[in-house]
């Protein structure tokens, strides 16, 4: 029997007792994943760009003037270049890139206009997910304890769990013609999103000096370890078109200039 509720996270629907619902019907519906996609889908610029700008076309070595520069953070020169990545994420990683507002555009899948996908992350095996400090106050990624497969599996079943009881109620909004800007409300932070964001190389030196816990950093950061793993792939992109750049920032502390 299927009731038109689904507000449990159980098998008996809590508004109306029947014994279960489109919660279930919905269930196979939703894809879950633990991939966090980034694909450079534009970039122009490279080393010998900036340099050239930095020396107003005068000859000159690449290498050295921006060494130089990165030293002495001269930095305006790194802002000629521009590298646009296309994202899947879930929103709570999409909320934390939001925060960096310099040299950084975004443009966002809306839920207002298109509904939202049936898509939801799940951390992945090796995510660890226990703290030891219990307190919280520190979670750098190495400050964590293993977990055993019952207790990451345990872990999924209420995650996913949710997710399939809110994307359930998100469809049942739409179906009883509530407007998308209405019923996105609903979504958890684990929905799966669309983002275009684009860097300049300074403004990603800085994103990458925030976003990636690295030995090398000259200051600690904590980045979450999901907003790190895209990061890392946006630094490879970096990495790839501009390679002295890239050396230099690392040589410096991994400090933008
Ligand atoms: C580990 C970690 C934990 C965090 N925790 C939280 C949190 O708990 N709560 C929270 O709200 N945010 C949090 N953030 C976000 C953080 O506060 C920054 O908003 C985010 O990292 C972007 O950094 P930014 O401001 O330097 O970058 P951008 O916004 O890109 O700015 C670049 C630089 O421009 C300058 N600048 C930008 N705006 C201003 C301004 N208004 N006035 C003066 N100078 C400016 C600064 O020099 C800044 O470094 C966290 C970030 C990290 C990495």
């Amino acid at each position: 029997v299927y009731c038109k509720h689904q507000w449990g996270t159980d098998s008996r629907c809590v508004k109306c007792g029947t014994h279960r619902t489109e919660y279930e019907m919905q269930k196979g519906k939703v894809e879950f994943t633990s991939n966090l996609p980034v694909g450079c889908v534009g970039q122009f610029g490279s080393d010998e760009h900036i340099a050239r700008v930095a020396r107003h076309d005068r000859d000159g070595s690449t290498g050295g003037l921006i060494k130089s520069m990165m030293k002495h953070r001269h930095g305006s020169p790194f802002e000629f270049g521009h590298i646009t990545f296309k994202c899947e994420l879930p929103h709570f990683v999409i909320q934390q890139m939001l925060r960096h507002r310099i040299g950084v555009s975004f443009s966002q899948w809306s839920l207002r206009w298109e509904e939202a996908i049936a898509k939801a992350y799940l951390p992945p095996p090796e995510r660890k997910l226990y703290p030891l400090d219990k307190d919280q106050k520190n979670v750098r990624a190495n400050k964590y304890q293993e977990h055993t497969r019952a207790a990451y599996r345990d872990t999924m079943v209420v995650l996913s769990d949710v997710f399939n009881v809110t994307y359930s109620a998100y469809q049942q909004l739409l179906a009883d013609g509530v407007s998308l800007e209405v019923a996105r409300t609903v979504l958890p932070a684990a929905q799966v999103s669309i983002i275009h964001v684009s860097f300049n190389p300074r403004s990603l030196m800085h994103f990458l000096s925030l976003r990636i816990d690295s030995p090398d950093n000259r200051y600690e950061s904590h980045p979450q370890w999901e907003v790190e793993q895209v990061a890392r792939s946006f630094e490879e992109h970096f990495a790839h078109y501009w390679p002295l750049t890239y050396n230099a920032f690392y040589s410096n502390g991994r400090v933008a200039p």
